[in-house]
């Protein structure tokens, strides 16, 4: 019986677990780290054998073949000693592709993967698809076709689980845009990161679909260095496109197989021009699965925003609250800002990723009457907009920013957490954030 050997004891290595022991491998399972008790606990249920707190190597260098968590680097001593043994170290997803035979719309992409992938769930479920949804959102992939039947999988990916993919082949690949963002894991090489990314495209067959955004100027420069025999579904806000997605004054306008139908964007659900490069995206994944316009159109109508995501939480003296916590770099931010038409108290700051904040000068300028950091060190704020703004405050956790917040607001503004930054200076993660801040809020 071949071994599988999984590192890595959380979402992604306990479903690939699973999946290899449902396919008869002698499976044994390991974390260096502590497994919580949830991973622990399915471990037991499903008799697979594991560690944690350590690497034994006698029990991990006899594999045939190792699965790697996205979360391990590929620098850790351990994985370079399997590579230096010839082991063959793959990720979940593409270890998972291997027993799955239903239709994969993959997402990927530096911001809008969730809401993207959202969204195309959504669309394929309103369908009438018998569809999955997983990779980085929900249950993992490989758990999913360890116990479930789909025709179709909506994935969310990112580059850490592309990297260790050879064969791993979607039908629809979706990158959703490129700007720099977990530079530390790719040498701190933006050619590297973008590369990973289009690991997505590797294996795309001449039916298979691209979906991307062609005013991306990183992605559109990589395309032009390499080729790709599938159908290509550029979206752009800037210019027509043969075959995809545009805007066209107040519309957006599908092109796909000689057919053209257009969306009022009026009529779109989620707001801003970040949303609408992602209903674009799931529009033409939808489009190219074959779903009617009617559904489409209704079902961009109706999608409910994503928690943490832009997220509209109350309204307090005329003056409305956004969660907006898992705006986690300044592409993201950006965004943020530029969808608002009130004048903004905006929340910023956190675990700095090395931002270059300069990028939001002008919508900063433009909108924002006031700014809370809150963060453990706020200089680099400071220095980026302290001549900008007329307030500026210092706070160490969610309950301080809002009510500072509150007081800076006047009615007809709005208060924006969209920090720019990871969260684990003050929060376990920006979920934590996002609930901390909602709940300060509340209490307002
Ligand atoms: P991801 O899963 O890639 O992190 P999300 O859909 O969770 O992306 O969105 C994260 C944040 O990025 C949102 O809060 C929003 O402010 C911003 N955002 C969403 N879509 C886009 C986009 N297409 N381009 C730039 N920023 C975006």
């Amino acid at each position: 019986m071949s071994r599988v050997v999984v590192l890595g004891g959380a979402e992604s290595g306990v479903g690939a677990a699973v999946l290899a022991k449902v396919k008869g491998f002698d499976v044994f399972l390991s974390d260096k780290g502590t497994i919580k008790e949830e991973y622990a606990a399915q471990l037991r249920k499903w008799d697979i054998p594991f560690e944690q707190g350590q690497h034994t190597e006698e029990l991990i260098l006899n594999a045939d073949e190792v699965v790697k968590s996205p979360g391990i680097p590929g620098t850790v001593p351990m994985v370079q000693k399997l590579r230096e043994k010839g082991i063959r170290v793959v990720s979940e997803i593409e270890f998972a592709s291997r027993y799955d035979k239903a239709k994969k719309i993959c997402i990927t992409g530096s911001n809008g993967k969730t809401t993207t992938t959202s969204l195309i769930y959504f669309l394929l479920q309103n369908a009438g698809l018998n569809v999955g949804l997983g990779g980085n959102i929900g249950k993992s992939y490989a758990y999913q076709v360890a116990t479930e039947h789909f025709d179709y999988y909506v994935l969310e990916i990112s580059s850490f689980q592309l990297d260790d993919t050879y064969d791993f082949r979607p039908d629809i690949a979706i990158i959703t845009n490129i700007t720099p963002d977990h530079l530390d894991r790719y040498d701190h090489k933006m050619e590297n990161y973008v590369a990973a990314k289009f690991k997505i495209t590797q294996n795309l067959r001449s039916d298979d679909c691209f979906i991307f955004d062609s005013d991306d100027a990183i992605t559109v420069g990589h395309l032009s260095k390499i080729v790709l025999r599938c159908k290509m579904l550029p979206f752009s806000q800037e210019k027509e496109v043969e075959q995809g997605a545009f805007l066209k004054n107040d519309k957006m306008v599908l092109r796909y197989d000689k057919e053209e139908t257009d969306i009022f964007l009026q009529e779109l659900a989620l707001g801003g021009k970040h949303n609408i490069y992602n209903s674009m995206a799931a529009a033409l994944a939808a489009k190219a699965s074959g779903i009617e316009n009617e559904v489409i159109r209704k079902s961009l109508a109706t999608f409910q925003p994503i928690e943490h995501r832009l997220e509209p939480v109350l309204s307090i003296k005329d003056v409305l609250y956004i969660n907006d916590s898992k705006a986690t770099n300044v592409d993201s931010a950006w965004y943020a800002l530029e969808c608002q038409k009130r004048p903004v108290i905006w929340i910023v700051g956190g675990k700095d990723k090395g931002n270059d904040y300069s990028l939001l000068n002008d919508l900063v300028k433009e909108k924002v009457k006031g700014i809370v950091c809150l963060g453990v060190d706020n200089a680099k704020i400071h220095a980026a907009f302290g001549g900008m703004v007329s307030r500026m405050e210092d706070a160490l956790s969610a309950d301080e920013a809002v009510q500072k917040a509150s007081k800076m607001a006047a009615a007809g503004d709005v208060v924006l957490l969209s920090p720019c930054c990871a969260s684990f200076d003050l929060f376990k993660n920006y979920e934590d954030r996002g609930e901390q801040f909602k709940a300060a809020v509340r209490k307002l």
